[in-house]
């Protein structure tokens, strides 16, 4: 028969929300030598592709930050609506980008306009934070909020996502990739991501 208190504590895990750490599995800061071998895997793959790109500057927490200049992956820009200014991101982020470009193309996509990269923030739920470290924090997410067509129209997500076929339709190259996460987008979570689409890179860490 357990103390009292042990009971206790056994109630309370039951009841408590199960703690799910955001970041990616195995992440660790500073990055683990599983997530530097990755991270050079990763550098090497944007030489291949023969992407425009440069080391980023210590950011954190990116493990491997990257400085794409232009900002052009594939075929697609990525146009800062905040303004010109330096937006390092993990380099697992650029080369997901660049993977699903030439089907953004495809499509008449031309560049993505986007307010957050990196931001060493917590997750915002309801306007509120939480304790809970964005992934925007570790480089891997952008916020886009506007799509540029090929034939010069800029489609954006807040006036145009019911109306234009064209967002959802982009949203799921993403959501096909296997580099990338679920998108989340006015249609799976019209509150937090009413304006925007919040698109984020897996990053995939080897275990011991
Ligand atoms: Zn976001």
């Amino acid at each position: 028969m357990p103390a009292p208190s042990s009971v206790l504590l056994l109630l309370l895990a039951a009841t408590a929300p199960p703690k799910r750490p955001n970041m990616p599995v195995g992440w660790t800061w500073p990055p683990s030598p599983a997530m530097r071998a990755i991270g050079a895997e990763c550098t090497r793959a944007l030489d291949e592709a023969e992407l425009s790109w440069r080391r980023g500057p210590a950011t954190p927490k990116i493990a491997t930050p990257v400085l794409l200049s232009p900002m052009t992956a594939g075929g697609v820009t990525l146009v800062p609506l905040r303004g010109k200014g330096s937006y390092p991101m993990d380099c697992h982020l650029a080369r997901a980008l660049h993977a699903v470009a030439p089907s953004l193309v495809e499509q008449g996509v031309v560049a993505l306009g986007f307010r957050t990269l990196h931001e060493y923030r917590t997750v915002r739920k309801r306007g509120r934070s939480t304790k809970i470290l964005s992934r925007h924090a570790i480089g891997l997410a952008v916020d886009v909020f506007e799509l540029h067509l090929d034939d010069g129209r800029v489609l954006q997500v807040e006036r145009d996502w019911a109306s234009e076929p064209r967002l959802a339709q982009a949203v799921a190259v993403f959501a096909d990739s296997e580099l990338f996460r679920t998108p989340l987008t006015p249609a799976n979570d019209p509150h937090d991501h009413g304006d925007h689409v919040h698109l984020e890179a897996h990053m995939r860490i080897p275990l011991e």
